[in-house]
C-alpha cells in the first residue's frame, strides 16, 4: 500500500460512508477477527457497517464483541445482496481471490464499490483498487492494526478492537508459535493488551470451551494418524459417518492436522474430511521449515494458502484421495527429506 494510497483512503473516509466488509468462506478467528476488528473502527468514524460473511463460523467464535451484527450470506441473500448493491467501499479480508467467497464471488465481482484488499495469503487476485497484502504478516489481524497505524489513528484503537484483532492473531498465529509470529507481532499483542484486550479470557474462550462430542471426536481422528515414515509425512482421515457419530459441529475438527505435524520428524501432515453434503474431501494441509503445501494444494488439490498452512479439495471419494495423495508423495522426496 503507497503512500498515495493511504492519503486516498484517508480522504474516502474523511466523509460517512456506506461499508461492507466480507471475510472469507467457513469464517476462521482470523476473518472474523479482522472483520470486527476494522467494524468497530469504521463505526466509531462515523461509517454505516455491515459485516457479510459467506456462511456461518465455529461456536468457539460467538463470544467475540459485535459477532451477533454479522450478516450471513447463505441464509439472508437479499438483504446480503442489496447492502452490496447499496455500498460505496467494499473491505475483502483474509482471502486473495473473490471465489474464497463461495456464492458471494458473482456479486460482488459486479459491484461498482470501490474495493480495498487487506491480505496475507499468497499470489493476491487483482479486483480490488486499494491492495494491502503482505504474505509475511501472520493474520489479517495483525494487518488491520497496522492498517489503523498508517491511518495514523492507533489512539482510536479500544477494548472492543483490541479483543477482535488478538483473538484472530492468537488463532492464525497457533497461540504465538508458528513461524508467521514476529517480535513485531508481540509488540501489537502487547498494544492490544495494554488496549484493553483480556489475554486469559480470550484464550479460554476460544480454547476451553470444547464440546464432550469434539472431544471425543478427536480421539478418533488420532486412531485414524498414519505416518509415512520414508516422506516424513502424516495423514488423518474422519469419514461422514465417523463426523456424524460424534454429533460433529463446525470448528470440531479446527487444530486437529496440528497433531500430526507434532510428530517427531514429521514435516508434513494432512487432515482429510469427508463431506456428503457437498460430495468433496475438504483436505487441511500443514509443513513445517521449507516444504511449501501452497503450491503443493493448488498443483494437486484445487486449493492454496501459505507455505506452512493452504487448503484444498478432493472430488474423488475418500479411499481414492488418500490413495492419489500417497501416489504423489514420491514427486516430493528431495522436498520431504532436505
Ligand atoms: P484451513 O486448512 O485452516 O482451512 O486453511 C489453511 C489456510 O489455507 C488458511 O489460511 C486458508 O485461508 C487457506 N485456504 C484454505 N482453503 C483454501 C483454498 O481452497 N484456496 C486457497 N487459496 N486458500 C485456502
Ligand atoms: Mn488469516
Amino acid at each position: 500500500m503507497t503512500k498515495n494510497d493511504i492519503s486516498d483512503i484517508i480522504e474516502l473516509l474523511a466523509k460517512p460512508k456506506q461499508i461492507v466488509i466480507v471475510p472469507h468462506k467457513n469464517p476462521d478467528g482470523d476473518a472474523i477477527g479482522s472483520s470486527l476488528g476494522l467494524y468497530h473502527y469504521l463505526k466509531q468514524k462515523g461509517h454505516q457497517v455491515h459485516i457479510i460473511a459467506p456462511n456461518d463460523y465455529p461456536e468457539f467464535l460467538k463470544w467475540i464483541p459485535g459477532e451477533d451484527s454479522i450478516i450471513k450470506h447463505d441464509t439472508e441473500t437479499n438483504t446480503s445482496e442489496g447492502l452490496i448493491g447499496n455500498a460505496d467501499l467494499i473491505f475483502t479480508l483474509d482471502f486473495n481471490a473473490l471465489h474464497r467467497t463461495g456464492h458471494m464471488e458473482s456479486v460482488l465481482a459486479s459491484s461498482e464499490a470501490i474495493k480495498i484488499m487487506i491480505d496475507h495469503h499468497q499470489q493476491p487476485d487483482d479486483y480490488a483498487q486499494y491492495v494491502y497484502s503482505d504474505v509475511n504478516m501472520c493474520s489479517t489481524c495483525e494487518m488491520i492494526y497496522h492498517f489503523i497505524d498508517m491511518l495514523d489513528d492507533v489512539a482510536s484503537i479500544n477494548t472492543d478492537i483490541s479483543t477482535c484483532l488478538y483473538t484472530g492473531i492468537m488463532t492464525d498465529t497457533g497461540s504465538f508459535r508458528f513461524r508467521s509470529t514476529t517480535s513485531t507481532t508481540h509488540r501489537v499483542i502487547a498494544n492490544l493488551i495494554d488496549k484493553g484486550a483480556k489475554n486469559a479470557e480470550i484464550h479460554n474462550n476460544v480454547y476451553d470451551t470444547n464440546s464432550y462430542d469434539k472431544l471425543q471426536l478427536l480421539g478418533r481422528a488420532l486412531n485414524n494418524l498414519k505416518l509415512v515414515k520414508d516422506f516424513n509425512t502424516a495423514y488423518i482421515t474422519l469419514s461422514q459417518e465417523e463426523l456424524n457419530r460424534f454429533n460433529f459441529k463446525k470448528g470440531d475438527t479446527e487444530g486437529i492436522v496440528n497433531y500430526a505435524l507434532s510428530l517427531q520428524n514429521v514435516v508434513f501432515a494432512v487432515i482429510f474430511i469427508e463431506d456428503k453434503k457437498e460430495n468433496i474431501i475438504k483436505i487441511s494441509l500443514r509443513s513445517k521449515g521449507s516444504f511449501d503445501v501452497n503450491t503443493f494444494a493448488r498443483t494437486h488439490f484445487n486449493g492454496g494458502g501459505h507455505t506452512n498452512a493452504s487448503g484444498g479439495r478432493s472430488e474423488l471419494d475418500l479411499k481414492n484421495t488418500i490413495d492419489k495423495f500417497i501416489s504423489i508423495l514420491p514427486l516430493h522426496r528431495n522436498d520431504l527429506n532436505s
